[in-house]
């Protein structure tokens, strides 16, 4: 197996403004000086604060949290793959759950029921036609994958990552896939502080690279790097980087201050 990068991918989610965004990547790039040791950073930033990360991002490459599939038209509120090269994003994120689930799965967010809730839903169908538009337009896609606690619940976590990778990679040439990243996000972790044990962290990250296996090649299942979101912290990073197929992590809560990213941001750089 060749050696795969580490990466440290932070979701900002909906926090900052282009003034903390600004500082936030002054800190970081000043942080990353002082790393030494193999990592990429990436930096999952709002729309609005893509430019100013774009500006000051000496050590880190540059993620939108979403994209749509067309490059322009009458798509009113939507951020189109050219839009973002434009403003200086190299990467876009496709398929975190909360595209899927919070706006997307009324039942399993009950105060989001209702019309909205429903219309701007991520599936798998979309979610593989923005990662397309994601690589037509030249960027890197990171495709989040995870099982709902009920899915986990009826046992159901191992089949719903796969159906997650064959519909989202619908398509996807195998030299692509070998370039991206894919996280393995189980939603129940997302946000709770209850980070998946590392052994099954491990275990589906596994499957995740056996299905890739399976969808392409062994050798761009070697290839690809499989980072693990969900609740990740200064306090168990080392527990999980070590892992065989664990390749980094896509940080959430984590990632907001440079102070608690610094950590795995090191941690992977010695992993
Ligand atoms: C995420 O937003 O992808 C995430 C993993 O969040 P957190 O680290 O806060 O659980």
């Amino acid at each position: 197996m060749g050696k795969r990068v580490a990466v440290a991918a932070a979701n900002w989610k909906m926090n900052k403004t282009v003034a903390e965004a600004k500082a936030y990547m002054t800190e970081l790039a000043g942080v990353m000086q002082g790393v030494s040791g193999e990592v990429e950073v990436v930096v999952f930033a709002p729309f609005l604060a893509l430019r100013a990360v774009a500006k000051h991002a000496d050590a880190a490459r540059v993620g939108a949290q979403d994209c749509f599939w067309h490059d322009s038209g009458a798509f009113t509120g939507e951020v189109s793959v050219p839009m973002l090269v434009d403003v200086g994003c190299t990467d876009v994120l496709v398929g975190h759950s909360e595209r899927r689930r919070r706006f997307g799965v009324p039942e399993q967010k009950a105060e989001m029921a209702g019309e909205v809730g429903s219309v701007f839903g991520d599936n798998d169908a979309s979610v593989n036609q923005k990662l397309l538009a994601g690589v037509r337009g030249g960027l890197r896609p990171c495709l989040c994958v995870g099982e709902s606690e009920d899915e986990r619940k009826r046992g159901e976590t191992d089949a719903v990552i796969e159906a997650q990778l064959r519909r989202g990679l619908a398509e996807v040439d195998a030299a692509t896939v070998a370039a991206m990243l894919i996280a393995y996000e189980p939603v129940w972790s997302i946000g709770t502080g209850i980070a998946c044990e590392p052994p099954e962290a491990n275990r589906v990250s596994g499957l995740v690279r056996a299905a890739v296996a399976a969808l392409t090649d062994a050798p761009t299942a070697d290839a690809v790097r499989i980072i693990y979101g969900g609740s990740m912290s200064p306090k168990n990073v080392a527990d999980l980087l070590p892992l065989e197929h664990i390749d980094g992590g896509l940080v959430g809560g984590a990632s907001l201050k440079v102070e608690t990213f610094e950590p795995i941001i090191r941690a992977c750089a010695c992993s």
